[in-house]
């Protein structure tokens, strides 16, 4: 039993006044791994007051020293990889393979906000005058727990490339894996204040964050209800928001496509992150001619995708991260069955010899039409929709009948047909025969996805406030 009782404030691992505590459950077994002392109203207070002391001068400091800065961190995170690895896994029920590749992304974090400092020009001329891009201030990072530490390393590195500030809100249940980030970033040695991070429930800690005039921004990653209820707070104090909220992505495989290649790629879209994936592929688009094609792929590919345990490196899809993450799921699966879309494969329950952990079927549902529930609301879990259409303008108006615009995906052996039908979808991201990520180009949602972008020049440019010098 691990118990984590300090938070970070002013360079140093602090008691919290908070005297609540919360369990860390492993979602493979359901056991308790350990608790963690949650931090209070008054710890929020103290860390912003820490953040907004450091802005007074890291907001001074030189480009050169802030790239030194972010390659310190760099250099410590490097030296923990297996520690990253395994903490995701036991803590999160991240698999083998998603947790090695986030470790990945946490340093590709720092390497690309590095690249564009070296290029990135804080003074402009635009007119007849000068442009000084200044940092906006303290910045409150506020995150959920599906990819905890990439969270904390893209936002905290860009708010460190701009000159800003943070205090960060991790979820709660990341206790273990905010711990070790935390002994990293100390370890790199910057300035005390520059970076504060407050374990504790969001209606307390994120509400002090969302509430307190001396934060100046807020880089919210989470649910779009949570982020309605922050940026509500935030307009009090005319805060600026960056917000990463849900999705529903649409997958359209075109009539041309290479089934044999795109139904595979379109499983690992919906199940990526065991499906809790705020990008996830969860509607796929198939031609209503070639719906038995699929349905015969998709069984093919589902007999080889291993559920179980996160640890085994063959493991596709683990546990949901919590039993009521599970719960949720088993009731989005319920609805799709009593709304009369068609189980094609998993269903309700836990899969065999699994039932000590949080483990879903993963699970396929056709005669889905676009207006069922499961097409329309984020299920955050392994639950892959197919829905038919005829034309190819009928494919992009489904893709598009959604209050999401996350990410989108299109399949089709005609380049140029697949880059004519993406310019249609309405998503910040729309990926062509693949799945990439591509961290120096905008991250970010259309309609209830959110509000900003994150990554490369837009996003750094959320943490710069532009000043005109008018001669
Ligand atoms: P959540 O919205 O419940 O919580 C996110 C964070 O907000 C947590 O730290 C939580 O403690 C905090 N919070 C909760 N209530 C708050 C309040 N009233 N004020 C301030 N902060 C509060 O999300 P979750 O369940 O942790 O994560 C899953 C959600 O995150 C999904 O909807 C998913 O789509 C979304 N997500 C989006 C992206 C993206 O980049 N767009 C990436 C990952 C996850």
């Amino acid at each position: 039993m691990k118990t984590i009782d300090k938070i970070y404030i002013n360079g140093e691992f602090i008691t919290p006044e908070g005297t609540e505590y919360f369990d860390l459950i492993n979602p493979t077994t359901n056991e308790q791994l350990g608790k963690v002392l949650l931090g209070n109203q008054k710890d929020t207070q103290k860390a912003i007051a820490a953040a907004k002391e450091a802005f007074k001068t890291f907001s001074k400091t030189t480009i050169t020293k802030r790239i030194q800065y972010l390659q310190n961190i760099q250099t410590s995170i490097e030296k923990r990889k297996e520690e990253f690895i395994n903490v995701m896994i036991e803590e999160y029920g991240g698999t083998k393979q998603f947790a090695t590749i986030s470790y990945a992304y946490m340093l590709k974090g720092f390497e690309s906000v590095i690249n564009l400092l070296d290029t990135y020009d804080f003074t402009k001329t635009m007119g007849k005058s000068e442009v000084q891009m200044t940092p906006i201030g303290v910045v409150g990072i506020i995150i959920p727990w599906n990819s905890s530490n990439v969270f904390i390393c893209s936002k905290l590195s860009t708010a460190i490339a701009a000159g800003c500030t943070s205090v960060i809100k991790p979820s709660e249940m990341s206790a273990q894996q905010t711990q070790l980030i935390t002994e990293c970033l100390h370890e790199a040695g910057l300035p005390k204040g520059v970076f504060n991070i407050v374990n504790g429930l969001g209606e307390i800690v994120g509400a002090e964050i969302s509430r307190n005039p001396d934060i100046a921004k807020i880089s919210f990653t989470g649910s779009t209800n949570v982020g309605k209820i922050i940026a509500k707070e935030a307009v009090n104090t005319m805060k600026r928001v960056t917000l990463e909220l849900g999705g529903k992505s649409p997958n359209i495989i075109l009539d041309d496509a290479n089934f044999s290649e795109a139904i595979p790629l379109a499983v690992i879209a919906a199940y990526m992150n065991s499906g809790q994936a705020c990008i996830a592929g969860t509607r796929l688009l198939v031609p209503e001619n070639r719906l038995e094609d699929v349905k015969k792929i998709i069984k093919e590919v589902l007999s080889n995708t291993i559920v179980g345990d996160p640890k085994n490196e063959t493991t596709a899809v683990g546990p949901m991260v919590s039993a009521k993450q599970y719960e949720r799921v088993q009731n989005y699966i319920q609805i799709g069955i009593d709304e009369g879309a068609e189980v094609l494969i998993g269903g309700l329950g836990k899969p065999e010899g699994l039932e000590k952990g949080n483990f879903v079927k993963p699970t396929v549902f056709v005669n889905v039409n676009n207006q069922m529930r499961i097409a329309r609301e984020e299920i955050f879990g392994p639950v892959l929709s197919i829905i038919t259409y005829k034309t190819e303008e009928e494919a992009i108006e489904i893709a598009n009948d959604t209050t999401y615009g996350l990410q989108a995906y299109v399949s089709s052996s005609d380049e140029k047909r697949a880059h004519k039908v993406a310019s249609q979808i309405n998503a910040g991201r729309v990926q062509i025969n693949g799945i990439g990520h591509d961290p120096m180009a905008p991250f970010g949602g259309f309609k209830q996805s959110g509000i900003g972008r994150e990554f490369g020049i837009i996003g750094l440019e959320a943490y710069l406030e532009p000043k005109a010098l008018i001669r």
